[in-house]
C-alpha cells in the first residue's frame, strides 16, 4: 500500500490527519522533530520517524515511497508567539523547501501546503464588522509581519513547483483552528484553548473573574478540527490548484466566545480586559464561496458544538492534573470520516 507522509504530525492538526487517515485505512508515515512523548496524539497504526525536516536529507528519507505528502510542520503558536518569535517563524522555510524538493524528486502525486490566513493583507482587517477574506483579498500582499510573509512564500513556491516542475500542489489557508489535543498553555495556544483554560480554572478556583486580551471586541471566526481535516483531505485529492480557505464563516467577536464557554462552564465571569496585550487584527472571517463552489463542502461545525466537545477535553485534562499537550501512547481522537481518495 503507498504512503502518506504527516509532516507535523506530532502537532495539533497532523495529528487529527494522521488519526483519520489511519481510521480509513492508509498506511501513514507520521513525522515531527519532537519527541515521540510530546506529541499530541500517537495512533499505534501509524508509523513513526522522528526528524528535524528543516534539513534536507531527512526530508528524502521520509518522503521514500509516498504518494501523498502532507505538510502541517512549522514552528508556530498563538499570536503573543508569532509576534514575539518572526525570524523563527521565517526559518520555516526550511521546511517547505526542503520538504517541495525532496517531494519533487520522489515524484509524489500530491503535495499539501497548510498556509494561513495570516496571508491576507492587514488594511483588509482593520474594523472587528470586517468583510469576510475571500482568496484574492491575499494581493496586493501585505500579510503578518514574519509569519505570514512565510506562509505567503511557501504558498508561491508551491504554486511556482507546480508550474515548472509538475508537482500537483494543493494549499489551504487555515483559520483558528480548535478542538481537543490542542495545546492548552505555555504560549503556544490559540484564543479559544486558552479562554477554557481561564474559565475552567476560574470554576475550580472560586475566582470570579478572568483576563482577556484585548478589548473583547475583536472578531474572528473559529473552526472545529474535524472540519480542518475534512476540508484537507477533500481539498488534496481535489483538481484546485489554487489556495482555498479552509475556516468558520461563523464571526463572534471574543465576548460572544466567552459567553459561549460561559454557557457550557456554568458560570459567569467579571472580565478584565487588557488592551496592550498582544490580540493581531480588529477582525478575521472565511469567505467560504470559493470552497463551496470547488469542492461543494464548506466547514458547518457550530462554534457552540465544538467549544462544547473542547471545553470538556480541557476540562478533564485539568482535573486529573495532566500535563497540557502531550497524551499517552496510543490516545486518539474518534474522526470525522471522509469520502476523499486520501
Ligand atoms: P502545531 O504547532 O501543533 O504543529 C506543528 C508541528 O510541526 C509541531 O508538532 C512541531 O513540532 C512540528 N515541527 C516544527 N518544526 C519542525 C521541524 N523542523 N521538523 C519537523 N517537525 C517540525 O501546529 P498546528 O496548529 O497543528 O498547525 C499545523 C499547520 O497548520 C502549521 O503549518 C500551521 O502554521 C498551520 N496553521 C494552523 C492554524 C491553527 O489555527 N492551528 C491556523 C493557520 C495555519
Amino acid at each position: 500500500m503507498e504512503v502518506c507522509v504527516v509532516a507535523g504530525a506530532g502537532g495539533f492538526i497532523g495529528g487529527h490527519l494522521v488519526s483519520a487517515l489511519v481510521a480509513d485505512g492508509h498506511r501513514v508515515r507520521a513525522v515531527d522533530a519532537k519527541p515521540l512523548s510530546a506529541w499530541h496524539q500517537r495512533p499505534p497504526a501509524a508509523e513513526t520517524c522522528v526528524v528535524d525536516l528543516s534539513d534536507r536529507d531527512a526530508c528524502r528519507s521520509v518522503v521514500t515511497g509516498a504518494r501523498v505528502v502532507y505538510n502541517l510542520a512549522a514552528d508556530m503558536g498563538g499570536i503573543a508567539f508569532i509576534e514575539g518569535n518572526r525570524a523563527q517563524c521565517m526559518l520555516n522555510v526550511l521546511i517547505d523547501t526542503h520538504l517541495l524538493l525532496a517531494a519533487r524528486d520522489a515524484q509524489v502525486e500530491r503535495y499539501f501546503y497548510a498556509s494561513s490566513a495570516c496571508v491576507y493583507a492587514a488594511g483588509k482587517q482593520d474594523r472587528p464588522d470586517v468583510v469576510p477574506l475571500a482568496e484574492d483579498a491575499a494581493y496586493p500582499a501585505l500579510p503578518e509581519d514574519g509569519y505570514g510573509w512565510e506562509k505567503l512564500f511557501g504558498e508561491r513556491m508551491c504554486r511556482h513547483f507546480s508550474e515548472d516542475f509538475g508537482l500537483a500542489t494543493r494549499v489551504a489557508r487555515y483559520h483558528n483552528v480548535y478542538g481537543p489535543y490542542g495545546a492548552i498553555d505555555g504560549g503556544r495556544e490559540k484564543a479559544p484553548a486558552a479562554i477554557c483554560r481561564k474559565v475552567i480554572t476560574a470554576k475550580l478556583t472560586g475566582d470570579r473573574s478572568i483576563e482577556v486580551w484585548g478589548d473583547g471586541r475583536q472578531t474572528r471566526s473559529f473552526t472545529y478540527v474535524d472540519d480542518c481535516v475534512v476540508g484537507t483531505r477533500l481539498l488534496t485529492s481535489s483538481q484546485v490548484a489554487d489556495p482555498l480557505n479552509i475556516g468558520s464563516d461563523e464571526m463572534v467577536t471574543i465576548d460572544e466566545l466567552i459567553d459561549v464557554v460561559e454557557e457550557i462552564a456554568g458560570v459567569r465571569l467579571a472580565r478584565r480586559y487588557l488592551p496592550a496585550a498582544p490580540q493581531g487584527v480588529r477582525g478575521r472571517s472565511s469567505d467560504n464561496r470559493q470552497i463551496r463552489r470547488k469542492l461543494g463542502w464548506a466547514p458547518s461545525t457550530s462554534l457552540a458544538a465544538g467549544m462544547e466537545a473542547t471545553y470538556r477535553w480541557i476540562y478533564d485534562r485539568m482535573v486529573a492534573g495532566q500535563p497540557a499537550n502531550p497524551v499517552s501512547s496510543g490516545a486518539a481522537h474518534q474522526p470525522t470520516t471522509v469520502s476523499a481518495g486520501s
